[in-house]
């Protein structure tokens, strides 16, 4: 990470909107563009910024990159499909996944609606992905939500950090909790 400055022409980002939209990513493609993931099999550094929404980072065996912005909205309208679709295009080899830090449950209410409809499109119960909120309300586990996608699609887990950006102040910025302005950033890059 040392290695990359702000003028690094390796570094890729993207106008992130809370869409489905994945981009493959090439060197000579500017950045900017309106969308909610990256993936590149070129020595790029795919940069995600999140401040609550889940940051993941996708690899295959064949050194094919992924970096995706998945708020609910984004997940419910297809953000990591349309990843894994755009991986699947170039490349059939295993992928793997890795979540990092996000609102947790404890600081997520839902109405049950809005849980109804993204288990609609996950095509899970509605009770896989709730949870309640550390006052009792229900709540919406945007991790488990993830996870349920991603075994669908048969990407593997890796790892993930189940840290709540929420409720660990200092650490994380949080726009849900504190309307913080900054943000976090995922970088993905080949070594
Ligand atoms: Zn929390």
């Amino acid at each position: 990470m040392a290695a990359l400055s702000s003028e690094d022409r390796r570094i890729k980002w993207v106008d992130q909107v809370h869409s489905n939209t994945t981009l493959r990513i090439g060197p000579s493609d500017e950045c900017g563009q309106p969308a909610d993931a990256m993936v590149s099999k070129d020595s790029l550094a795919l940069t995600i910024f999140v401040a609550d929404c889940a940051p993941i980072a996708l690899g295959t065996q064949s050194a094919t990159m992924g970096a995706l912005h998945c708020g609910w909205k984004g997940l419910r309208d297809g953000i990591i499909r349309s990843a894994h679709q755009t991986i699947r295009d170039i490349d059939h080899s295993q992928i793997f996944a890795l979540i990092g830090p996000c609102i947790g449950p404890c600081c997520y209410e839902f109405s049950y609606d809005d849980l109804a409809d993204i288990a609609l499109k996950l095509r899970c119960d509605p009770e896989e992905i709730a949870a309640f909120t550390q006052s009792g309300s229900l709540a919406l586990d945007l991790r488990k939500a993830i996870e349920v996608e991603l075994a669908s699609l048969d990407i593997e887990l890796s790892f993930e950090d189940k840290r709540c950006t929420s409720c660990v102040a200092g650490e994380f910025f949080s726009y849900r909790a504190r309307g913080e302005a900054e943000r976090m950033a995922l970088i993905v890059e080949k070594l």
